[in-house]
């Protein structure tokens, strides 16, 4: 395996946005929301690798407010490759994931259709 390559503690690689999977939670309140960023290993013991925080504007807009990995998946790279390189290449994956891999316009409606629905969570991607 290549030294550059990026990889979940459960061994999967990570080559890039589309090997991860979001879940939305639905929060209380309708000002914002949460997205867990996923590994798509069903048997990873780590599942949650990030998230995304965003909420909604005046205008109904979504504004994404953070957006981060966790410590043990971010140190897990940097000890197999080094931390600068990890520090980028996951910069670019989370810059990926909120412009091509997050559905806006569905997490948008989900948020509309809350007060609709029983469930909690949701796989959007
Ligand atoms: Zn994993």
């Amino acid at each position: 395996m290549s030294e550059n390559t990026i990889q979940c503690p459960c061994g999967k690689s990570i080559n890039g946005y589309s090997d991860y999977s979001l879940l939305y939670l639905k929060k209380d309140s309708d000002e914002g929301g949460e997205i867990d960023i996923i590994c798509k290993n069903d048997y990873c013991y780590l599942r949650e690798l990030g998230y995304l925080k965003f909420r909604i504007d005046t205008n109904r807009k979504i504004i994404l407010e953070k957006g981060k990995f966790y410590a043990p998946y971010v140190t897990w790279n940097a000890t197999r490759m080094n931390e600068e390189k990890t520090v980028e290449i996951l910069r670019k994956h989370l810059i990926d994931i909120t412009e091509k891999l997050v559905q806006w316009e569905k997490v948008m409606k989900g948020i509309e259709m809350d007060e609709e629905r029983s469930s909690s969570e949701e796989v959007i991607a």
